[in-house]
C-alpha cells in the first residue's frame, strides 16, 4: 500500500497533522515508537496556551504561536478537551527593568497579540493577591489561557483516527530513503511507503531530517523541572504568572491547572541524552527558589509529584517547518519547542494544507470534526448520575479516590479507539493515580481492569509499555 502521508511522532504536533489531514480523501499513517501517543515531550510541560508576545517578530514560533492560540477555543469546543482562558501575568521585580515589559508589550502588538496591558503593582495585586512583595509591575496578556495537554493530543488522535487516520505505535523509524519519487519509512516492524513524510519526531527531528536532507539540523535537549502541587492548595493563582523571560526561555512560572492543581517550574538545563527526563534536586531547589520571586508563600509542603520534559532547542532557535530544498515531499515539523503546544494546532493545519496542495488532495465530505471525550459522571447532576448507576454500575464503583475517577471512565479509556494499554495511558485519559497518592490505592485495580479488557497476563501490565512492568520478579503462581 501506498501511503498518501506518514506522519513520524504521535506528539501533540503529529497528531495535529493527523487530524486536519484526515479532513482530506487520503491515507494516513502515523507512526509512532512508544506504546501510546502523547508519550513525548506534549505529556511533560507547563501547558499554557501562551499568548505569543515573547517570540521574536517575523519568527515562525510568533506566527504560530498567535494562530495556534486563536484555534484553539473552537477546537476545545469541538474535540471536548479542557482549556480556559484565564490570562497570563509578567511580573517585573526590579524597577530599573520595568521598561523591558513595554518591550515585550510592544514585540507582543506586532506579532498580533491583543489586548496586552502593563499594569503597576496594585493593579497586578487586585488581579492576582499572592504576588510577591518584590513585584513593581506586570504585563497583562488576557489572551493567555492551560489546557490539558495529554486531552488536546489524545483528541486530536481520536479525531483522526475516527476520520480513518492509521497509528502504528510501539513502532520506531529506523531509516528513510526516497526511491522512485515515493519515500521508503522502514521501522523495527517492517517498511512502510509513502507519497509525503512529516517529520513530528520531537528531540529526534534532526536525526530523521539529517538522513534526507544535506540541511543539517541540531536538536539540543533542554530539560526543564517541574513540582506539582495538590488540588487542596488549587487557586492559589488565578493566572500564569511568569518572570522576566531571558535567553533560556520564559523562565520559572507559576499556574494554575485546568484540573485545579498549581504547578511550578520549569528549569532549562541543556544536556546530552535524549531521554533523560529524570528531575534532579538542584533543579527543584531552583524552581522553589526562583518561582518565591514571583509568588509569596507558596504552600510547597503540598507537593505530590515533579516531573521533567525536554525541549526540542534547535541551533537556529526558531520552528524549522516544511519542506528542505534537497528533500522534496518531506515535511519538516522540528525544533518545536516552547511554544509548541500552543502553536500545534497552526502547524499542524498549515503542514496538512500544504500537503493537500501537493498531492492535489480533495476534501473529504464524510469528515467529522466533532468527537466527544471519556463521559465523567461527576460533571452530571445527582438525578443524571444515579440513571447512569442504575444503568451501568461501572460507574458507581470510585477507582481512583484522590480524583474520584470510577471503573466506568477507565472502562472506557481501554475500549476507545487508541485505547489506554498502560498505567500511564489510563492516567492521562482519566486522571486515575494523578492525585495525591500518585496512584498508590488505584494502580492495582487499574491493572486488573487492564489485564482482563486487553486479555494480557497480569504481570504483563506495565506502567508505561517496554521493560516497565510493574510486578517484576513474581512468579505466575506467587
Ligand atoms: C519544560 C517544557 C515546558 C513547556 N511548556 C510549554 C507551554 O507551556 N506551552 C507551549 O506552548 N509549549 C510548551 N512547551 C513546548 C511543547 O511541550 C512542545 O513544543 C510540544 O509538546 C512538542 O510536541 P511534538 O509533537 O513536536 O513533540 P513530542 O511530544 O516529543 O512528540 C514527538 C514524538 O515522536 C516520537 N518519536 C521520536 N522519534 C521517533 C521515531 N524514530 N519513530 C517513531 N516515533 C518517534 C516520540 O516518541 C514522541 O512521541 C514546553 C516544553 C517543555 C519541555
Amino acid at each position: 500500500m501506498i501511503y498518501d502521508t506518514i506522519i513520524i511522532g504521535a506528539g501533540v504536533v503529529g497528531c495535529a497533522a493527523a487530524r486536519f489531514l484526515s479532513a482530506y480523501l487520503a491515507d494516513v499513517l502515523v507512526l509512532e515508537r512508544e506504546e501510546d501517543v502523547c508519550a513525548g515531550t506534549s505529556k511533560a510541560n507547563s501547558a499554557i496556551i501562551h499568548s505569543g508576545y515573547d517570540a521574536p517578530n517575523g519568527s515562525l514560533k510568533a506566527r504560530y504561536n498567535v494562530l495556534g492560540n486563536a484555534m484553539t477555543e473552537k477546537l476545545s469546543r469541538e474535540l471536548d478537551f479542557p482549556f480556559e482562558r484565564r490570562g497570563s501575568l509578567t511580573v517585573c521585580t526590579d524597577p530599573s527593568r520595568v521598561s523591558v515589559l513595554e518591550e515585550l508589550r510592544m514585540r507582543g502588538e506586532k506579532n498580533g497579540v491583543p489586548g496586552l496591558r502593563i499594569l503597576d503593582r496594585d493593579e497586578a495585586l487586585r488581579l492576582e493577591p499572592n504576588l510577591a512583595d518584590g513585584v513593581v509591575a506586570a504585563l497583562f496578556a488576557p489572551t493567555a489561557g492551560i489546557v490539558c495537554p495529554f486531552k488536546m493530543t489524545i483528541a486530536f488522535a481520536e479525531n483522526a483516527c475516527e476520520n480513518g487516520a492509521e497509528f502504528r505505535l510501539n513502532t520506531r523509524v529506523t531509516g528513510l530513503y526516497r526511491e522512485d519519487g515515493l519515500w521508503r519509512v522502514q521501522t523495527d516492524r517492517g517498511e512502510y511507503t509513502s507519497k509525503t513524510v512529516v517529520n513530528a519526531a520531537g528531540v529526534y527531528a534532526d536525526v530523521l531530517n539529517n538522513l534526507v536532507s544535506e540541511r543539517k539540523l541540531r536538536i539540543t535537549p533542554r530539560r526543564g523541572d517541574y513540582i506539582l502541587l495538590d488540588r487542596a492548595v488549587g487557586g492559589y493563582v488565578r493566572h500564569t504568572v511568569f518572570p522576566l523571560p531571558t535567553k533560556l526561555g520564559k523562565g520559572v512560572l507559576v499556574t494554575p491547572t485546568v484540573h485545579g492543581n498549581t504547578i511550578v517550574g520549569p528549569t532549562a538545563v541543556d544536556i546530552e541524552d535524549r531521554e533523560s527526563t529524570a528531575t534532579t534536586a538542584d533543579g527543584i531547589n531552583t524552581v522553589l527558589e526562583r518561582s518565591s520571586l514571583s509568588i509569596k508563600n507558596l504552600p510547597v509542603r503540598s507537593v505530590i509529584t515533579s516531573f521533567a520534559g525536554l525541549r526540542a532547542h534547535e541551533d537556529g532557535g526558531d520552528f524549522v517547518i516544511g519542506e528542505p530544498d534537497d528533500a522534496p515531499g518531506f515535511f519538516n515539523c522540528a525544533g518545536i519547542e516552547s511554544p509548541g503546544l500552543s502553536a500545534a494546532p497552526a502547524i499542524g493545519e498549515e503542514v496538512a494544507r500544504r500537503i493537500a496542495e501537493k498531492l492535489n488532495l480533495k476534501a473529504d465530505p464524510d469528515f467529522k470534526p466533532e468527537r466527544r471525550d471519556i463521559l465523567d459522571p461527576s460533571k452530571l447532576s445527582t438525578e443524571e448520575r444515579n440513571i447512569l448507576i442504575k444503568k451501568n454500575p461501572a460507574y458507581g464503583a470510585i477507582v481512583c479516590r484522590c480524583e474520584g475517577v470510577t471503573e466506568g471512565e477507565i472502562l472506557e479509556a481501554i475500549r476507545r479507539p487508541l485505547g489506554a494499554r498502560s498505567l500511564d495511558a489510563v492516567k492521562r485519559r482519566v486522571r486515575a493515580g494523578m492525585g495525591r497518592c500518585q496512584g498508590g490505592f488505584c494502580s492495582p485495580k487499574v491493572m486488573e481492569l487492564i489485564s482482563r479488557e486487553c486479555g494480557i497476563p497480569l504481570d504483563e501490565v506495565t506502567k508505561c509499555g517496554g521493560a516497565s512492568r510493574i510486578t517484576v520478579g513474581r512468579t505466575k503462581e506467587g
